[in-house]
C-alpha cells in the first residue's frame, strides 16, 4: 500500500502519521521527491483504515500495490535509487558503472595486473571471484579467504572498490571490506541468506537465476529489502532456453522492464549471459543502449591460461577497445 500526501505536508506531520501507521503494526518507508511525498507501506495491511487514512487532510490518496513486490516496486518508490559506495561512488539514477575483473582470483599478481589495467580504462569498480560456485566438484573452488586478501591488496594498490561472491553467511565477517557482496545466479532463491543480508546495510549486487522470471527476481530482492538493507543492485546474467550456441540467452528486454517495476538500479553482465568472449562487446553495447545502469565483464589477461570462464574473458586491451565504445553508445543514447 502506498499513501500518497499532498504537497506542502510538514515533515511533523509526517513524523506523526508515520508514529500513527507504525501502531498499526505496518513499516512504513518515506520516499521524498521534489514535489510529494509518497509514505510506502509492507507488512500486514490488512487492518488499517483506507477511509480513515484518505480522510486526512494531509493525505492525497492512498493506494494498493497489487504486485507481489512491494519495496523494489516502483509505485513505492518513484525515484530512482542510488547505491553509493564508502569511497563516494555511485550506482543507479544516470550514474553508470563498469565493474571488471577475473572471473576467479588466482594469483596476486594477476589480480594487481587486472585491476590496474582495467581502471586505466575507465573501470570504476573490481570484480573477482574467491568463493566459487562451480557446477563440478572437481573444478577449481576458489582460493577462499586467500583470494579476499588479495583482492583487499589489489585494492590497496589501485584504489579500486572490490565486488566478490558469498555463498555461506558463515563466512561473511571476511567481506568487512568488500563494498559489494554478489549474489550468485544459484543462490538468488537461497531465502534464508537473502534474510541474513537483509540485516547488513552493504550494497548487494542480486544476479538474476537462470531459471527465474523477472517477478521471482524482484521477489528475492523483497527478501532483502523488506529485512532492512535497502542498498540492492540487480544484475541480468542470462536465462537459460534451447538455444546451445550460447552458455544462457541475454535477456534484453528485461533491462528497461525493470526500470519500469522497480525504482532498483540494474546492471548487465554479458560475460555470462553469452560464455564467448567474442560476442561480450555486442551483448554489452546492446545492454548500454538499453538503458543498464552498468556493466559487469570478465577480463583475464591470459584467458587460455584462466582457472574459471576463460572462453568468456576478454583481454585488457580488448576491454579497453569496448569500454571506448560504451561511452560512444552512452553519448548517443543521452
Ligand atoms: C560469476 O560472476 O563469476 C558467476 C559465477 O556468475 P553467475 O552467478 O551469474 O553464474
Ligand atoms: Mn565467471
Amino acid at each position: 500500500m502506498v499513501v500518497v500526501m499532498k504537497p506542502g505536508t510538514t515533515d511533523e506531520q509526517i513524523r506523526n502519521l508515520v508514529v500513527w501507521l507504525k501502531e498499526q503494526g505496518v513499516e512504513p518507508d518515506i520516499s521524498k521527491g521534489t514535489n510529494i511525498t509518497i509514505i510506502g507501506l509492507v507488512g500486514d495491511v490488512s487492518k488499517i483504515d483506507t477511509e480513515l487514512l484518505e480522510a486526512l487532510d494531509t493525505v492525497e490518496s492512498v493506494k494498493r500495490v497489487s504486485e507481489p513486490f512491494k519495496a523494489a516496486n516502483r509505485k513505492f518508490h518513484p525515484e530512482n535509487t542510488v547505491i553509493e559506495l564508502k569511497d563516494g561512488t555511485k550506482i543507479g539514477n544516470g550514474n553508470f558503472v563498469v565493474i571488471a575483473g577475473p572471473c576467479s582470483v588466482e594469483n596476486e599478481e594477476q589480480i594487481i595486473f587486472i585491476a590496474e589495467q582495467v581502471k586505466k580504462s575507465g573501470a570504476k569498480i573490481l570484480r573477482g571471484g574467491a568463493f566459487k560456485p562451480r557446477t563440478s566438484p572437481y573444478s577449481f573452488q576458489g582460493m577462499g579467504k586467500e583470494g579476499i586478501l588479495l583482492l583487499l591488496e589489489a585494492k590497496k594498490a589501485t584504489g579500486l572498490p572490490i565486488i566478490t561472491e558469498l555463498m555461506d553467511i558463515s563466512t561473511l565477517d571476511l567481506f568487512e571490506d568488500v563494498d559489494i557482496i554478489q549474489i550468485g545466479a544459484r543462490n538468488m532463491q537461497n531465502y534464508e541468506l537473502l534474510k541474513e543480508l537483509g540485516h547488513c546495510r552493504k550494497p548487494i549486487l542480486l544476479k538474476r537465476g537462470f531459471a527465474n522470471t523477472i517477478e521471482e527476481w524482484l521477489m528475492s530482492a523483497e527478501y532483502i529489502l523488506s529485512s532492512g538493507n535497502r542498498n540492492v543492485i540487480l544484475c541480468e546474467r542470462g536465462i537459460r532456453t534451447y538455444e546451445s550456441y550460447t552458455r544462457n540467452t541475454f535477456d534484453l528486454s528485461s533491462i528497461p522492464l525493470i526500470h519500469k517495476l522497480s525504482h532498483l538500479p540494474v546492471i548487465a553482465d554479458p560475460s555470462h549471459a553469452t560464455g564467448h568472449a567474442d560476442l561480450v562487446a555486442p551483448v554489452a553495447l546492446g545492454a548500454t543502449a538499453a538503458g543498464t545502469d552498468g556493466l559487469m565483464i570478465e577480463v583475464h589477461n591470459e584467458p587460455s591460461k584462466a582457472k574459471c570462464d576463460g572462453a568468456q574473458s576478454i583481454t585488457p586491451d580488448a576491454f579497453d577497445v569496448l569500454m571506448t565504445k560504451v561511452k560512444r553508445i552512452r553519448e548517443a543514447i543521452l
